[in-house]
């Protein structure tokens, strides 16, 4: 029997249309045959039965912190039941005696155990205990998968063509994926903001976020349709739908490809006003797409995946590789370099940062790297001798006051003389600017403007501080609103003071990449546009119909609008009007 349609209205986190085969990632079984082992084999299968079950306790820990973030502690305590079961002795003694007794590999012997316990769970009727089943369930298919060394790679090792439905991905399963065999992704939690989305992005495949109830409603083999431009998913498609969205496909590839031939012509506003189109990146590997889509520099190297997936910290000399490999392939173009920011939505493995009420308020960003000047410097210190090869500018994350932007400075000043005594060469000349996301910098940006060489609004992040919205949270993701009329003084003021100070304001936070909201920047002064290469032709598209005097007509009338929706229903007016063949990207 063909199965029923299901349409589902999420939050668009990257643009497309693709249909394909639903993937269930996160729910994967593994079958273990019967292996006998010798008896010195014994204690090396207890170590490997003990390493696994660390191993299992710590990516546990990860997830009840990163749920307990972004869906609060109740949630997060669902992973306090995973940690009783690791932590219990009684089934721990009896998996390794019965190893030692029967000679049987130790995961043979954890997954009979397992079964047993399960049984004897679900034969009781204790409802409590009945309802730890899935806990043991999925604790222990975490052990085995850490046992068997399957390891979390089960997205980079797809063997055909998938689209990947999750209950959440965290950045490092989005780094991992690869669009050779992920056309697309959908989840049930996240924001439009995520770092998730963020990679999505980057990957270039469409995908939409904050489903709440997708992972309930699709099996693996699934056909869906992901509607990344718009937020839809729809499971099980009829013919009709299918047909429906083959052609809008069509239509979206062929405005793409109409965009594109924007490509080499400059991105100057009708009037001749020249703004400078960026990319953001995440990894080298982004440089070709940041090319082919026409971005003249990049305004944003988000470095911290360097230091997620890995059990080490990157060495000075690798990440010299990396920024000059970047650095290399953009010259003449620039290139910015943030310094690391980890914390918030994005974890790292090696680095000991300890669980916090408020990731997002926490230890993070420059706040860590001031904190740890050996992990901090040798960064800088790459990124300086990185400098020699190509055109490059350093950031910093988080900046909340002028206190961090000259402790950072002390260090990178101390970072030069080592290299000068070291011989080693440099810009000496390198701009240090400094990130816009945190509103008391927004607000003391006057004061910030007279020791940054540039800034960068961080949107992203500066709108989730000064709304007090989780940027990753899909419950409240309807207050999140860029177009809010606190979102549009705080960029005025910071354009303002820049500008005042003589220094440019770029914007890479993925406002910068939103057209609904291009018109009002360029009127509010903005020098520069940082957005996902993807997102770059468009932008093109907009600053080249319209002239600096609309533009700064239609901010100065934004600005007067009283809430956040009525901006937004303004500059989607303004956009039909000026820019006729967006309208449909729009609705
Ligand atoms: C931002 O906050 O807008 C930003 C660009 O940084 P990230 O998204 O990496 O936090
Ligand atoms: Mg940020």
């Amino acid at each position: 029997m063909k199965k029923k349609e299901i349409v589902l209205k999420g939050i668009p986190a990257s643009p497309g249309i693709v249909t394909g085969k639903a993937f269930l990632y996160g729910r994967e079984q593994y079958t273990i045959t019967k292996r006998l082992i010798r008896e010195d084999h014994v204690a090396g299968e207890i170590k490997r039965f003990k390493e696994a079950l660390i191993q299992t306790k710590n990516e546990i820990l990860e997830i009840k912190k990163r749920i307990s973030d972004e869906m609060g502690a109740e949630h997060g305590q669902i992973f306090s039941a995973h940690l009783l079961v690791i932590d219990d002795s009684m089934l721990i003694e009896e998996v390794i005696s019965r190893m030692k007794k029967e000679k049987m590999s130790i995961e043979y012997v954890f997954q009979d155990v397992l079964r047993r316990y399960i049984k004897v769970f679900s034969e009781m009727d204790d409802e409590y205990l009945k309802e730890r089943i899935s806990d043991i369930n999925d604790v222990g298919r975490r052990i085995l998968r850490n046992l068997i060394g399957a390891k979390e790679d089960v997205l980079a090792n797809l063997k055909e063509k998938v689209i990947v439905v999750a209950y959440d991905l965290s950045p490092s399963d989005t780094a991992t994926m690869h669009k050779r065999n992920v056309s697309g992704f959908a989840t049930d939690i996240g924001g439009r903001t995520s770092h998730t989305a963020i990679m999505a992005k980057s990957l270039e495949i469409p995908a939409v976020v904050g489903l709440e109830v997708l992972t309930k409603k699709v099996t693996s083999g699934d056909t869906v349709i992901i509607d990344g431009t718009h937020g839809i998913v729809v499971v099980n498609p009829s013919a009709r739908t299918m047909k429906k969205y083959d052609v809008d496909r069509e239509k979206l590839i062929e405005f793409e490809k109409h965009l594109l031939e924007l490509k080499n012509l400059p991105c100057v506003t009708l009037d001749g006003r020249k703004i400078e189109l960026s990319a953001n990146i995440e990894v080298p590997e982004d440089v070709p797409s940041v090319m082919a889509h026409g971005a003249e520099g990049i305004g944003l190297y988000r470095t911290e995946f360097f230091y997620m997936n890995r059990k080490d910290l990157p060495s000075e000399e690798e990440q010299f590789r990396a920024y000059s490999a970047v650095a290399k392939k953009m010259k003449p173009s620039p290139v910015v370099i943030r310094t690391m920011d980890l914390g918030g939505d994005k974890f790292l493995s090696q680095l000991d940062v300890p669980q916090q009420m408020n990731p997002f308020l926490g230890w993070r960003a420059i706040r860590f790297c001031l904190a740890r000047p050996d992990v901090f410097k040798a960064q800088l210190r790459a990124i300086l001798r990185a400098s020699a090869h190509g055109k490059l500018r350093i950031m910093y994350p988080m900046i909340s006051g002028l206190g961090e932007l000259r402790q950072a400075n002390i260090l990178l000043e101390e970072s030069k003389k080592e290299l000068k005594k070291e011989g080693l060469p440099f810009d000496d000349d390198i701009e240090v600017g400094a990130m816009i996301e945190v509103p008391s910098a927004a607000l003391t940006s006057d004061i910030l403007a007279k020791e940054a060489d540039f800034f960068s609004i961080g949107t992203n992040d500066l709108i989730q501080y000064s709304l007090a919205v989780d940027r990753v949270n899909e419950k409240i993701a309807y207050l999140y609103e860029p177009t809010h009329p606190a979102i549009l003084r705080l960029i005025k003021n910071v354009v303002d003071n820049g500008h005042r100070a003589g220094i440019w304001v770029g914007m890479c936070g993925e406002m910068a990449g939103d057209i609904i909201m291009t018109i009002i920047l360029l009127g509010l002064g903005l020098d520069e546009f940082s957005t996902s290469p993807i997102a770059t032709p468009e932008i093109k598209r907009v600053i080249r119909a319209v002239t600096m005097s609309q533009a700064r007509e239609i901010a100065d009338e934004a600005l007067t609008l009283l809430t956040g929706k009525d901006v937004e229903i303004f500059a989607k007016k303004k956009i039909k009007e000026l820019v006729p063949e967006m309208a449909a990207e729009i609705d």
